[in-house]
């Protein structure tokens, strides 16, 4: 049995439709294996995001050609649909597939020789206009479920309209059979995933209408049976109704946890992105949450070093954020993307200022995680616990998102629990009390 490994870089959407991938290649009879292990195939799903993506591939490549020179290496993904030629030319790559081709990977595999340069089969991204449905299950206990895919906005720093396309859409009953199909795996949580999911609806049938909103698609995934968790990924703060704030506070289904991108908190550099909302229009979606969901936690992506990001600025972002009631922050450092308009904006701001900026937000973000998982001290939560074994150790997320930890045992895995938030350990994970089983059970379960 010819044998097949995956390396996946970047978001859940690549790896969701990594292991659709996978699961073709499974169905021709290939047995999938780990990127470590020896394969006749290997397939890195790219990201052009990731910082030094160019120099990560390599490596990636390298690693695979040590395990089975003979082996065949195949590249997909955001960076191959933006670089073919470039990922071609790289020692020891077969193949490289852009957007419309890397679903149909399987027509490729059996005609492959050994050349100088890998073949390229990509396309104008134009060309990418339909939707292919994927999911992942990741460690047995969520899944992410992909549900929109490409985007429409322009933002200035971006490059993923050019390697993902137009915004488009799965149909609404596909979305409803993948999350059943899903649950019936017995997965507890399903993880929404895309690339601007706000704007789900877009696309549906292959045309430029709204068929449905994302209010709708929540609504429609609240009602079915089985799914214990239901988790929104990312979504742009213009594209979060209040009727979803409010739809999400009272159902039983979604959880408190909502990962908003924010860019800046100075509306001179969200204009200089071409963000659709301002800092305060932030704030009001912010507050909406708070309001009705006082226990939620609130994520938050944003950029340091855009260029025009004088000293002022940056404080304002900071600032911004120190006084907003979030929870965590994912900070990014500018870096200049080909064919983006940023790329070629006045007032760059030096590398070692970037990363200054960046570290201090980092700081600020230590401090607002310890600050909310400080607030749920007390409090009773539902954890969701995951499959590895880590030092001794199974961790797990409360529905809002705090990690909690306890010591291994297997019979926990993919199980959901009541617990009671006791006090923060050395790294940063909540001990806590089972609150739904009494010890003596817990001690049979733990036997
Ligand atoms: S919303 Fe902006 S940042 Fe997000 S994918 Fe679209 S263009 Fe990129």
């Amino acid at each position: 049995m010819k044998k097949v490994a995956f390396y996946t870089l970047g978001c859940k959407l690549n790896f969701s439709e990594t292991s659709t991938i996978a699961r073709g290649f499974q169905d021709d009879g290939y047995e999938r294996v780990d990127f470590s292990d020896k394969a006749d195939m290997y397939v890195i799903n790219t990201c052009s995001v990731t910082e030094n993506a160019d120099k990560r591939f390599k490596t990636i490549v390298k690693q695979a050609q040590k395990v089975n020179p003979e082996a065949f290496v195949a590249a997909i993904g955001c960076y191959a649909q933006l670089k073919p030629e470039e990922l071609a030319a790289v020692d020891g790559v077969d193949l490289v597939l852009g957007a419309s081709e890397k679903f149909k990977i399987a027509d490729y595999v059996n005609d492959l020789t050994k050349n100088e340069v890998g073949q390229v089969h990509s396309c104008e991204i134009t060309e990418a206009d339909f939707y292919v449905g994927s999911y992942a299950i990741g460690d047995r206990t969520r899944a992410f479920l992909k549900v929109q895919d490409g985007c429409d906005y322009k933002c200035t720093y971006c490059t993923i309209p050019l390697a993902r396309g137009i915004s488009r859409s799965d149909t609404l009953e596909n979305v409803l059979k993948n999350a059943a199909e899903i649950s019936a795996k017995g997965i507890k949580e399903i993880v929404l995933t895309g690339v601007n999911i706000g704007d789900y609806g877009k696309g549906e049938f292959g045309n430029k209408k709204h068929e449905h909103t994302f209010l709708e698609l929540v609504q429609a995934l609240d009602r079915v049976a089985g799914i214990h968790r239901l988790r929104i990924s990312s979504i742009e703060p213009n594209l979060l109704k209040n009727e979803t704030i409010d739809f999400v506070a009272q159902s039983g289904s979604f959880v408190p946890h909502f990962h908003i991108p924010l860019q800046s908190g100075s509306d001179a550099i969200l204009k200089l992105m071409k963000r659709r909302y301002m800092s305060a229009l932030y704030t009001d979606r912010v507050g909406r949450i708070k309001q009705t969901m006082p226990d939620a936690c609130i994520g938050v992506d944003v950029i340091v070093g855009f260029p025009g990001e004088t000293e002022e600025r940056f404080l304002e972002t900071y600032h911004f954020l120190n006084e907003l009631d979030i929870s965590y922050l994912h900070v990014f450092t500018y870096s200049e993307r080909d064919n983006t308009l940023a790329a070629d904006m006045d007032d760059v701001v030096p590398k070692n200022v970037r990363s200054k900026r960046s570290k201090m937000l980092r700081g600020l973000s230590v401090k607002k995680r310890r600050a909310f998982y400080e607030s749920q001290l007390g409090t009773t939560r539902t954890v969701l616990f995951e499959g590895e074994n880590k030092e001794g150790y199974i961790y797990g997320f409360t529905e809002n998102y705090v990690k909690v930890k306890a010591p291994w045992n297997p019979a926990l895995v993919n199980t959901l629990h009541q617990i009671e938030l006791k006090e923060i350990d050395i790294d940063g994970s909540v001990r806590f009390d089972f609150v739904d089983v009494s010890v003596e059970i817990l001690g049979k379960i733990l036997k």
